[in-house]
């Protein structure tokens, strides 16, 4: 009896140990998501859903709140437009949770999840894409393990931020935005709520030389109060600009502050080579202890302002 006692004990505090990014999980993650199994998740595939319901099980999993229309979805109809193709309107969702601390307002923490699918939606840089897996190990595999990592820290801290949390995965990103934007016009979470918005899309090929690249500093006035002492084994930099890259920049448009996370370009961008055996997992852990880092500096500081960069 007393055995089993201490085993529930330990379980109830469990959730405040190992909540740290670890490369182990993060490569589970990318595997999974990147697998050939997955066909490169273009939108509308069966396979781009199959991953949208593994990232709703692990929010779930991590008990966090859904936030979509359709308990974690939020389902709306995406349009290729780069190409012409005969069914050019595809079935898409984002996928939201929500951390609810009891605050006023809340850090947004989003990640695409789509990809090139068969290369038969356009933006492929493939000679002869079409009919080729595009895995999209770090375009955006490595973001979503970083969102799935940041979600399980701060449901796993014990710590009750002065901020809730607004994980989301975003459908069709490479098809132009179009999840966010969605999201952005019809917010199931009012935008005067929103405090600011990280974005990951490629954090999976850090490069030793060049360091992770964090764009939106200039965004608000906040950022180098937020970024002072803030050490790292990696290296990092930052970019003034936060309009460009990714969903990041469909936040900056509705003048929210952001950040934009990005290990760099690399020649297997948008090919059918961008494999989850090239991405640094080790390197990925301690980008999103940085990440966390800064998050945990911007729960410290008031309600930010949004700044234009020129
Ligand atoms: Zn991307």
């Amino acid at each position: 009896m007393k055995s089993l006692l201490l085993c529930l004990l330990l379980l109830a505090t469990a959730p405040t140990f190992g909540q740290e990014p670890s490369a182990k999980r993060i490569s589970r993650h990318i595997e999974k998501l990147a697998s050939d199994h997955m066909q490169g998740r273009g939108t509308g595939s069966p396979e781009n859903a199959k991953a949208a319901a593994y990232i709703a099980r692990n929010f779930k999993k991590l008990g966090l709140t859904p936030l979509g229309t359709d308990g974690y979805y939020q389902p709306f109809t995406a349009k290729i437009r780069r190409i012409v193709v005969p069914d050019s309107l595809r079935k898409a969702t984002n996928v939201i949770g929500f951390l609810d601390n009891g605050a006023p307002y809340t850090i947004v923490i989003g990640a695409h999840y789509d990809h090139l699918g068969l290369g038969r939606q356009g933006s492929s840089l493939e000679t002869q894409p079409e009919g080729k897996i595009h895995n999209g190990a770090d375009d955006n595999a490595s973001g979503v393990a970083g969102l799935l990592e940041t979600a399980r820290y701060f449901s796993g801290n014990g710590v009750k931020e002065p901020y809730n949390f607004l994980f989301m995965a975003f459908g069709a990103e490479e098809l132009g935005l179009q999840g966010s934007r969605y999201f952005l016009n019809n917010p199931t979470l009012p935008l005067a709520k929103m405090n600011c918005m990280i974005c990951m899309d490629m954090i999976g090929r850090y490069n030793p030389e060049r360091g992770v690249g964090i764009g939106g500093y200039g965004t608000s006035d906040a950022w180098p109060t937020v970024f002072k002492g803030v050490e790292s084994p990696i290296k990092f930099f930052t970019d003034r600009p936060g309009n460009g890259g990714s969903d990041n920049a469909a936040f900056y448009a509705k003048q929210i502050p952001v950040l934009f996370f990005h290990t760099g370009g690399h020649p297997d961008y948008h090919k059918p080579t961008d494999d989850p055996d090239k991405i640094d997992a080790k390197a990925e852990e301690a980008i999103l202890r940085l990440e966390i880092k800064l998050l945990e500096n911007a729960t410290q500081q008031p309600k930010m302002n949004f700044t234009t960069v020129q």
